[in-house]
């Protein structure tokens, strides 16, 4: 019985967690200090609140490992932003960077993000993902710019709006595609 407990455990400790903000911010988080987990240091530098690095902490007691995501796998993650939309960080951007990393490895990798534009990232790459405090996506949406004062379609690349000239954007929903749960 005990053998296999620990059987299961091992096949469970090859997942790695790739974390963002969420788990620390969030006090469920602190449950998945005990798994294969690792992050950045552009998330690390933006915990702001107190709780946020005790948590942080506890993480690092675990063995949390702070990670610099690859050049090529940010180059990759940055052009499927460009492709599908969405507003995202670079501490966003970092942890999806991080885990297509590992998954080129041959890891077993989920994303652990409450942000449904982190998400719907991971969906567009193949990445496997779970929220912390709130359910994840049973969508995927593609995100389109538009000029606020317009509401024409603006490329993502560009800084003005083409007809106005005016650099005031809002990012909505385009279309929605029913997913499957994965995990
Ligand atoms: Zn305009």
């Amino acid at each position: 019985m005990r053998e296999e407990k620990e059987g299961m455990e091992e096949r469970k400790k090859k997942i790695i967690y790739v974390l963002d903000a969420s788990a620390f911010v969030k006090p469920e988080g602190s449950r998945l200090s005990e798994e294969i987990c690792v992050t950045t240091h552009v998330v690390m530098e933006e915990l702001k609140s107190l709780q946020a690095k005790i948590t942080f902490d506890i993480f690092l007691k675990g063995g949390m490992d702070v990670l610099y995501p690859d050049g090529e796998c940010m180059k990759e993650v940055r052009e499927k932003v460009r492709e599908i939309g969405g507003k995202l960080s670079n501490a966003d951007l970092s942890v999806v960077a991080l885990a297509l990393y590992f998954k080129k490895k041959g890891k077993e990798v989920v994303v652990v993000s409450d942000d449904y534009a982190v998400q719907n990232l991971c969906v567009s790459l193949g990445l496997r993902f779970r929220g912390v405090g709130v359910r994840g996506i049973t969508h995927s949406i593609k995100w389109v710019k538009k000029c606020a004062h317009c509401n024409i379609r603006v490329d993502t690349d560009e800084n003005t709006c083409p007809r106005c000239g005016l650099s005031d954007f809002r990012w909505v929903p385009a279309e929605k595609n029913k997913l499957r749960r994965k995990n």
